[in-house]
């Protein structure tokens, strides 16, 4: 894809995914985060940059034109990645911010990518962040369901399991991480194939 590594953030819902990758790329300037399409609806409050809000038809057109690196249906609502400009990758390190699924695809078609998979100090302080941000209680629930049944499945395939619980200390290590996968891909030992 080209020089610059490709980070997929993952972890179950209510465990500070969109948070935290804020925090690294104002951390770090050479960090440069995709901007995901979806076909859910723009929260509350939500910023019209955090996705390409999109309908059901402009999002199938798109899987049809062959438009995403990766693209899955989380709880009802379509999600995707689009192809990043190889431009972006040649100066910069890309960051997903991805569901578990499209970690998956991501790892499958791009073994070098680096996958850091996060998770909650405990499914109580979880249910606390995903009803803090005002989503319906069905949703939280089916968050929930999905975040247990995922865990193990993330904890497989992850590079590495971070704990978010303190926010500081998490992007402090995220970042020692992300350093350390830049020296290693500096000396030719990076390939994870
Ligand atoms: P939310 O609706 O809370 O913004 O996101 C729901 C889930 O979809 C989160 O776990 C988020 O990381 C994930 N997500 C956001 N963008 C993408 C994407 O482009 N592809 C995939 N596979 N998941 C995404």
């Amino acid at each position: 894809m080209g020089d610059g590594l490709v980070i997929v953030v993952s972890g179950p819902g209510g465990v500070g995914k969109g948070t935290i990758v804020e925090l690294l790329v104002a951390r770090d300037p050479r960090l440069h985060l995709s901007r995901s399409w979806t076909t859910r609806d723009r929260r509350p409050g939500e910023s019209e940059q955090a996705y390409v809000f999109a309908s059901p038809e402009q999002f199938e057109e798109r899987i049809a034109a062959g438009g995403f690196l990766e693209w899955t249906e989380f709880i009802g609502n379509y999600y995707g990645t689009p192809h990043p400009d190889p431009d972006d990758l040649r100066e910069r390190d890309l960051v997903l911010e991805i569901e578990l699924d499209g970690a998956q695809q991501v790892k499958a078609a791009y073994p070098e990518a680096v996958l850091l998979f996060l998770l909650p100090p405990s499914r109580e302080e979880q249910e606390r962040r995903l009803r803090g941000r005002g989503d319906p209680n069905d949703k939280v629930f089916a968050r929930l369901r999905k975040a247990e049944s995922e865990e193990p499945i993330g904890r497989e395939i992850a590079d590495h399991v971070v704990v978010n619980d303190r926010l500081s200390d998490t992007v402090d290590e995220m970042l020692s991480i992300i350093a350390s996968e830049r020296d290693q891909r500096r000396s030719g030992l990076g390939s994870r194939s």
